[in-house]
């Protein structure tokens, strides 16, 4: 008999493709599955016992935003405690690359304060250069990304809201032809935030059109979440149809303010789907969101210095005029604006107020009813008196559309989340991110094991396998032999998310500060041990995948 490197054994084994477990035994050599069989049969030179715990495919997040949070953090905490083996990075139209100049300005406005960490050395050009500095410091989990629309479109028009010329096109349709060789899984957009709202359909398309000749797919966070739902998810459709490129509709629920549940935009899917379009949805199961309060400004007003800001908004004919803008949502801007719109302002919490500390824990409704002024104008002087620091959770998605989606077949599981640690320069100041520290384990706890909302088999596979499948990679996201060996085991009678709160908020916010899950005992990342017994062991296995059509 073969004495293997490392055989797990007496564990459930889920392979990932939405079978029910079965009892086995699994050796690991060289980085890969070398051999699936019969519980109690393999050898390894080292055993983990697995007994009441699940075997699966390492997780595979295919939207999240950790571009440059993964450089100051490489050994990639928040993710590879929760199980997650491989990132989808660059969505929503953000990628930190192709820059046209060392030092581009406009990039480092739109990623925002990460920018200012030393490991964030902006010393990449090319999207190549990108991919070569995430691998050569090390990585605790694999690495897959998308280049982003927004970043083509700063490197030829920066943020100007006009419509791309010839010459802007020819720019960047060169940029994303050299990124896709260098290895882009696809091109992302992000249609409510800049430079990306300011894009025409047409424009997109033809971009879409070269990430065709890659083999590649469209990634959008599609031009509206609310009123605008439906028509926005009919345009990517759209752009999917006449580029001939396969579609993920980005964390597709509807937002507050929609004028219909998930089943509409679903079946819009559906149809896309029934005409022979590969669509796809990916979501996540939180309903809140704790931006900037300066981030439901216009667009054209929301990256602007926080100086600038305040003196905009301390002019009464100003603010009248922004307060209409808001409302009349022209340029649809992102999902949490959607309460501002409809004045649900007591589903809006402080999270944030370095000025007005005693007001943290507050909702701005209650906040203007203290101060007998209107919701709106308090909105307003939050950000006069805190600047850019003003955070508030916004509870914006309704809990029984993350069930829907969550049910249906072509919608996977992601976080849309980031690589973030509860120390260092990502935890400072402590960001409000539950999708980044629970949202796997979330799942499996509360839509699993506490509520029978999906099978085990259903929701493993849309966190591994159907992932795993939209990006092309044959040989992750399953478990079987030859495949890479990025595994999760896990205790699903044990499993706990420590960083969701649910709604509606108590003050002090339960769960946050965040806190590791608990119940993701072993984490493997190509067949290298990287949580063991749930502490990370320090090795770096991971890999930048890079798209096969570029090879
Ligand atoms: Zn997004």
């Amino acid at each position: 008999m073969t004495t293997h490197d490392l055989v797990l054994t007496n564990g459930r084994i889920l392979d990932g493709c939405g079978n029910p477990w079965f009892w086995g035994d699994l050796a690991i050599q060289q980085g890969r599955i070398v051999e699936i069989a019969p519980r109690g049969t393999l050898q390894g030179k080292q055993t983990i016992d697995a007994a009441g715990r699940f075997i699966a495919p390492g997780f595979i997040d295919i939207h999240t935003h950790s571009d440059l949070t993964i450089l100051v953090n490489r050994p990639a905490e928040s993710a590879i405690r929760q199980g997650v083996t491989t990132q989808l990075i660059g969505n929503c139209g953000m990628s930190p690359a192709p820059t046209v100049d060392l030092d581009y300005p406009d990039l480092r406005l739109l990623w925002g304060s990460i920018s200012d960490q030393p490991e964030v050395t902006w010393d990449w050009g090319s999207f190549d250069e990108y991919l070569q500095k995430l691998q050569v410091g090390g990585l605790g989990i694999n690495i897959a990304a998308l280049v982003g629309h927004g970043a083509l479109r700063l490197a030829a028009i920066g943020f100007e809201d006009r419509r791309a010329d010839s010459n802007d096109m020819w720019i960047m349709k060169d940029l994303l032809k050299h990124s896709m060789q260098a290895g882009a899984f696809g091109m992302s957009t992000g249609l409510v935030y800049p430079p990306g709202c300011y894009a025409t359909t047409e424009e997109i398309i033809e971009l879409c059109k070269e990430v065709a000749q890659y083999h590649g797919m469209y990634a959008s966070h599609i031009r509206g979440e609310r009123e605008t739902i439906l028509e926005a998810a009919a345009e990517a459709i759209r752009i999917g149809r006449e580029a001939g490129v396969p579609v993920q509709i980005s964390h597709n629920a509807p937002k507050f303010g929609a004028p219909c549940d998930a089943s509409a935009n679903l079946r819009l899917v559906e149809e896309a789907r029934a005409n022979g379009q590969d669509v796809t949805v990916d979501n996540d199961v939180h309903t809140d969101l704790a931006p900037a309060l300066c981030d439901g400004l216009p667009q054209y007003i929301e990256d602007l210095p926080a100086s600038e800001i305040t003196a905009l908004l301390r002019d009464p004919v100003k603010r009248l005029e922004i307060r209409n803008e808001i409302v009349e949502d022209r340029k649809p801007a992102f999902g949490p604006v959607g309460l501002l719109k409809h004045n649900q302002w007591q589903r809006i919490t402080m999270l944030h107020a370095p000025r007005n500390l005693e007001l943290i824990g507050k909702t701005i409704q209650a906040i203007a009813d203290e101060r007998g002024k209107e919701p709106f104008d308090t909105y307003f002087d939050l950000i006069v008196e805190n600047g850019r620091q003003a955070d508030a959770i916004f509870d914006y998605i309704n809990e029984s559309n993350i069930r829907l989606l969550l049910q249906h077949p072509a919608v996977m599981i992601s976080s849309d989340g980031e690589v973030l640690a509860p120390y260092g320069a990502l935890n400072d100041p402590i960001p409000y991110q539950p999708c980044s520290y629970g949202e796997f384990p979330g799942v499996l706890e509360r839509y699993v094991r506490d509520e029978p909302v999906l099978s085990l088999q259903e929701a493993i596979r849309k966190m591994t396998s159907f992932p795993a499948q939209r990006l092309g990679l044959r040989d992750r996201g399953v478990l079987r032999e030859g495949a890479w060996a990025d595994i999760v085991v896990f205790d699903l009678e044990h499993i706990h998310d420590r960083a969701t709160n649910l709604y509606p908020h108590t003050y002090p916010f339960e769960n946050y500060p965040h806190k590791y899950p608990e119940g993701i005992d072993y984490v493997f990342v190509n067949g290298v041990l990287v949580v063991n017994g749930e502490q990370h062991t320090g090795a770096l296995p991971g890999v930048v995948l890079r798209h096969k059509t570029s090879r």
